[in-house]
């Protein structure tokens, strides 16, 4: 099916600029006043009138237009009056006689705010070194808000040259898209800065930023130069963003086989930031966590969070900048192409950190999300252009991603490379949709793609594959996978690419199958020892094996890929939280895993128990802890507190991730104590502890601490010294247990002491736990309408995912009542999918109270050989 084909002319009429005209270049100058958060700009563009007009028609948002006139082909200039439409956010120029067909030139004048919403042309501000405060104006314009900052056709379709010239005080930096194309005396301590012209490219993409910016030295790839921009006094955190820029930059100009099609790359950290970076062509921008970072004293997972968001966003100057979608509609491709292209380019940067492993914890989180009942199709219509914000989620980027990497195993590596590059070269400086991708890949496979893709892209969902013995081989059937009963997934039927693999006679067998409508056979040579279904682990599907299968593969976990184990975990819960596994026997299962080394399956174990924690009352808490204790512990102890020569990164991370939890949901006290003394021993030698092990101990530290450490992390988060440094010590004030604490923790999420990017996220934290859950729940009821003003609309949405944590059923009653009396729009399916998760969470709480007591209070063992 060809969704834009249906429904286009259908919006041409409601929601879309009107086709008569088209833009093909804007001259814009702004100049912007830090001080009064104000902006005046001008702007001519070149207009293509198809038939006479008399009006225009154009996206404009909390913009005063002064004036608007345009310079007809002769030269006449007709002036016209503005009409602005505020809930369309449209203006209406109204001109006293016909503009007739041709090529013409529209002038406007106008003004706007610099708002502090951190979207359009927002402000940002910072303190420095000595504590005073300092402006920076920065855009950010995706999806929908290029219409803040200059008055145009704000559709991703309609392509222009831009040429922006930006007046500022002489003292300032400004930079935008492309390089400076020189910079004259503007009146009395200004300047004007002139860029060069853009490429053709979509309004979202253009990007301005005014401040005190220091930039790194540049790195040359190729023709171009890269740098990094950032607040003065924090170019030394800028390297290691360089060196995966630079590696991707080349990397994907290899794989796309395009060069770049920018003619400079600047990386832009801004104080705040809502999203975590934004692709505008030559001028990409960031949060200070995904872009800055100091190498030596940063964590893996630190460091792999700005490689990973860095190489994504370096993917969409070919994959989103120079080939567009044509509507937001197409927006899941762009989104799950960069991060499908991003893990591809750090994996080839850095294969030890062994990227598509640890993909599979984002796999399963969108599994997660596409299990309910109230998913959608990674494609769906957008009709409103606001419906579109609710489409940057799980199931764009990870489920996208995931499909995309099904289909690239699936056609093997070069065809799929192959197919991409016919799609850019068709494509560039256009727009395109899914199915011109479709094309392309099938033009260079010789295979009928949308057959295979179509069930995953436009239909919700995704299959549990059933594995039960059948004489010598084995059978799969499949359904849908849902956590709560649904009507009608019995029924459901995917085209899946199945791979088997097999352990039989001392020898192996793999085997991939389509697997259809009609359930299919595997004949093997003799009966398995063992059967994994999803070899290599890249299928988007779950597993369900049959009793005797599932207890040869328990026995056989050695011979497993870590991204096996971690699927056979993250599988048998989702099967326990769906009612399709007793939780004991899930939690024996777990007991399998005591020798496991793989910190990915680590993730999916911890969990797992961290879900059952939130479901079991108070007084068995001590209970679970003694099975955390058991299950970590030995893996732990294994590893040992200090790091070993010869260890590999992986190692040292994991090492941090299970000594954070033994020391918070295990309640150690041993770990506790020690954690207390190593941290001491920190603060007076910095060295003495290892990087991975020290976001854990702050953690660990907080969660058995007092007023002391408090105060401690309090100023250690107003006086960071980098922004992982900052984030650690906000996120464990959050980790405090005594209720004074918890307190003072609640009212920094609305009082201004933290910025609004990260406010919500760490409300977010306080919903989670089990300890501040409570209270954290009676603030939001509270203040949801301050967190509704100040809180950037996208992190506003996860914040309430937080009540997802509230198990229990009255709690959930609560949470109802609350959204609906009080109508909070969250877009899309949003709201209803916290719902529906928090439902599961508490039907799992009932079905399974009894029996996880029962085995909760026996001490717990190791299994049975
Ligand atoms: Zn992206």
């Amino acid at each position: 099916m060809s969704a834009a084909a249906r429904w286009y002319p259908l919006f041409a009429m409601d929601y879309r600029l009107p086709t008569t005209l088209a833009p093909s270049r804007y001259d814009i100058r702004l100049e912007p006043d830090l001080e009064a958060a104000t902006f005046a700009g001008e702007e001519t563009i070149a207009i293509t009138v198809a038939v006479s007009v008399s009006e225009i028609v154009l996206n404009a948002a909390e913009l005063t237009i002064q004036s608007a006139s345009v310079q007809v082909t002769d030269g006449a200039v007709v002036q016209g009056s503005a009409a602005l439409e505020a809930e369309d956010e449209r203006v209406r120029l109204l001109f006293p006689s016909p503009i007739p067909a041709g090529e013409h030139r529209l002038t406007i004048a106008f003004t706007g705010i610099l708002n502090d919403r951190l979207r359009g042309f927002y402000r940002s501000t910072y303190k420095d070194a000595a504590g005073a405060s300092h402006t920076i104006a920065a855009t950010q314009f995706e999806a929908t808000d290029a219409r803040r900052c200059f008055p145009c056709w704000d559709e991703p379709a309609l392509k222009a040259v831009f040429a922006a010239t930006l007046v500022i005080p002489e003292g300032l930096v400004a930079v935008s898209n492309t390089r400076v194309a020189g910079e004259t005396p503007a009146g009395p301590g200004k300047k004007a800065v002139a860029f060069a012209d853009t490429i053709r490219m979509s309004t979202y993409l253009v990007a301005f930023v005014v401040g005190e910016l220091e930039a790194s030295e540049p790195v040359m790839v190729g023709p171009t130069p890269l740098r990094v921009w950032c607040v003065p006094g924090k170019r030394h955190l800028t390297r290691f963003a360089l060196d995966i820029g630079a590696f991707a930059l080349d990397w994907f100009e290899r794989y796309y086989g395009l060069p770049y099609p920018g003619d400079k790359l600047d990386m832009l950290a801004i104080p705040d930031f809502a999203a975590g970076a934004m692709e505008n062509l030559g001028a990409i921008t960031y949060r200070e966590t995904a872009l800055l970072v100091d190498e030596a004293t940063a964590s893996h997972v630190e460091r792999e969070r700005v490689a990973d968001v860095v190489a994504h966003e370096i993917a969409h100057m070919w994959f989103g900048d120079l080939v567009t979608m044509l509507w937001w509609n197409g927006i899941w491709l762009n989104e799950a192409f960069a991060t499908f292209m991003e893990l591809l380019a750090v994996d080839a940067w850095k294969p030890e950190w062994k990227r598509w492993t640890t993909f599979g914890v984002s796999r399963a989180a969108a599994m997660g999300v596409d299990g309910l009942q109230n998913t959608r199709p990674i494609e769906f219509e957008v009709r409103h252009p606001r419906d579109c914000e609710a489409m940057f989620d799980l199931l764009t980027y990870e489920k996208g991603a995931s499909v995309l990497r099904m289909l690239e195993q699936h056609l093997s590596g070069e065809v799929f490379r192959d197919g991409v590059r016919l799609y850019l070269e068709r494509h560039r400086f256009g727009n395109a949709e899914t199915t011109d991708l479709w094309k392309a890949l099938g033009d260079a496979s010789h295979l009928p793609i949308p057959e295979v893709m179509n069930g995953w892209i436009f239909r919700p969902g995704y299959p549990v594959v059933i594995a039960s013995p059948e004489g010598g081989g084995i059978k799969l059937s499949h359904r849908r996978f849902t956590y709560l009963p649904t009507e009608g997934a019995e029924t459901e039927r995917w085209l899946i690419p199945v791979r088997v693999r097999a352990s039989v006679k001392r020898g192996f067998v793999d085997k991939p199958v389509l697997l259809g409508t009609e359930d299919i056979s595997v004949t093997l040579p003799a009966p398995p020892d063992w059967v994994v279904v999803n070899a290599g682990g890249h299928g988007f599907y779950r597993v369900q094996y049959a009793p005797p299968l599932l207890k040869k593969m328990a026995g056989a976990l050695k011979k497993l890929a870590p991204i096996e184990r971690f699927n056979l975990i993250s599988d048998c819960f989702a099967l326990a939280q769906a009612g399709a596994m007793p939780a004991p026997d899930y939690l024996d299962l777990t007991a399998r895993f005591l020798e496991e080394t793989d910190r990915n399956v680590w993730t999916a174990l911890i969990g797992s128990l961290a879900y059952v924690n939130r479901a079991i009352p108070d007084e068995q808490r001590g209970d679970l802890e003694t099975l955390v204790r058991h299950r970590v512990g030995s893996a732990f102890e294994h590893l040992g507190w200090e790091p070993q020569p010869g260890e590999d990164e992986l190692e040292r991370q994991l090492r941090g991730d299970l000594l954070r939890a033994l020391g918070t949901l295990g309640n150690d006290t041993e770990t506790q104590e020690r954690s207390r003394s190593l941290y001491a021993r920190y603060r007076e030698d910095e060295t003495a502890v290892d990087p991975d092990v020290l976001p854990a101990l702050i953690a660990i530290v907080a969660a058995a601490g007092a007023d002391s450490e408090y105060e401690e992390f309090l100023q250690r988060f107003k006086s960071a010294r980098t922004p992982q440094e900052e984030q650690r010590y906000l996120y464990a004030l959050a980790g405090f247990r005594q209720p004074e604490l918890i307190r003072r923790t609640l009212e920094k999420t609305t009082n201004g002491e933290v910025r609004s990017q990260d406010a919500p996220f760490l409300m977010r934290a306080l919903l989670v736990s089990v300890h501040s859950r409570g209270p954290a729940w009676e603030y939001v009821k509270a203040n949801w309408e301050t967190m509704a003003r100040q809180y950037p609309g996208s992190a506003y949405r996860r914040m309430y995912e937080g009540v997802t944590a509230l198990v229990s059923p009255e709690s959930e009653r609560d949470v109802r009542e609350f959204f609906s009396s009080r109508k909070i729009v969250l877009g899309g399916k949003t709201l209803e999918q916290y719902l529906e998760q928090l439902q599961i969470a508490v039907r799992f709480q009932e079905r399974e109270a009894s029996a996880l007591a029962g085995y909760l209070a026996k001490p717990p063992r190791a299994p049975r050989r």
